[in-house]
């Protein structure tokens, strides 16, 4: 997966590889030695290395294979799974069930995600808090701004505040000026945001919920609502108590599995994604990692 068109030197980036085998390490307290070692080794600079070397399956002391069980109990589950259940499934500790559940949820963050345009709706929801009295409401509660794309793609954020600022803030970055309509409901501040954001006069629409108009022809924000509620009953069922400091991880776990719910190998596109993501070249391997290379002296 991590090299589809044959092995290449990590370092050099030549393609004479061999592939050999290396005793294995000396444990420097209990003398054991560890099992012999498979490992690639390049012609031209004689730098050895592995398939998982500088991705992030290889500062890790979890077989592969648990990473594995764990990459398709995440995107297998429709809701999302807690920290506790990957603990039990995979017979791990809770701190490694937890660090290797955000670590897989690293890996599902788009890169550069594109714009979206056609009809997008756009409306806010609040995460976690305690309702005390209706005027109170919002208070202790999170702010997290859905954006969809009627038939295409889910962007899901975290916000500081429901401003004007804030939400134009979004709009901007995930609207495309050339959108043909863009639809919220008549929260106060979308007008100005939409304005901040380069969305004018007829491309914004505004549904009237407070007259208990949900639907106007095609100007609703019934998909992005659904797409909410979908995550909210995630919340719940999966996770309990969502630390506030991670819900964006939760958040694009969550966006991911909603963007490629056609795929038909989400799990195979999530492992390849994490042998690739951190393939990083060998000076900065070695620098961010601090990670000694089996090299030999030339
Ligand atoms: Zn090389």
């Amino acid at each position: 997966m991590r090299w589809p068109n044959g092995v290449k030197c990590l370092a050099c980036n030549s393609d004479r590889i061999t592939a050999i085998t290396a005793k294995g390490k000396r444990n420097k307290k209990t003398g054991k030695v560890g099992p012999d070692r498979s490992l690639y080794q390049c012609k031209e600079c004689r730098f050895q290395f592995t398939a998982t070397t500088g991705t992030v399956y290889h500062d890790t002391h979890l077989p592969l294979h648990k990473w594995f069980l764990a990459i398709a109990l995440i995107t297998e589950s429709k809701k999302g799974i807690s920290a506790n259940q990957l603990k039990r499934a995979l017979g791990v500790q809770y701190r490694t069930a937890w660090y290797l559940a955000h670590r897989i949820r690293k890996s599902m963050v788009e890169a550069n995600p594109k714009k979206l345009k056609g009809v997008v709706e756009v409306d806010e929801t609040y995460v976690g808090g305690k309702q005390r009295g209706w005027k109170k409401k919002l208070k202790n509660k999170e702010v997290v701004m859905g954006i969809r794309e009627r038939g295409g793609d889910l962007r899901l954020r975290h916000i500081e505040n429901n401003s004007v600022e804030e939400l134009g803030k979004q709009i901007k970055e995930h609207i495309s000026p050339d959108v043909k309509m863009v639809v919220s409901d008549e929260f106060i501040a979308y007008p100005a945001a939409m304005i901040s954001a380069g969305i004018h006069g007829t491309k914004h629409e505004t549904i009237k919920h407070k007259d208990k108009i949900y639907v106007r022809g095609d100007v609703h924000t019934n998909t992005v609502e659904s797409a909410f509620s979908l995550f909210k009953r995630g919340l719940t069922g999966a996770f309990h108590k969502v630390s506030l400091k991670h819900l964006q991880r939760y958040l694009d776990e969550f966006e991911f599995r909603f963007n490629n719910r056609k795929s038909p190998d989400l799990f195979g596109m999530t492992v390849r994604r994490m042998a690739t993501v951190g393939g990083m070249p060998y000076a900065q391997l070695i620098e961010e990692h601090a990670f000694t290379p089996f090299i030999r002296p030339k």
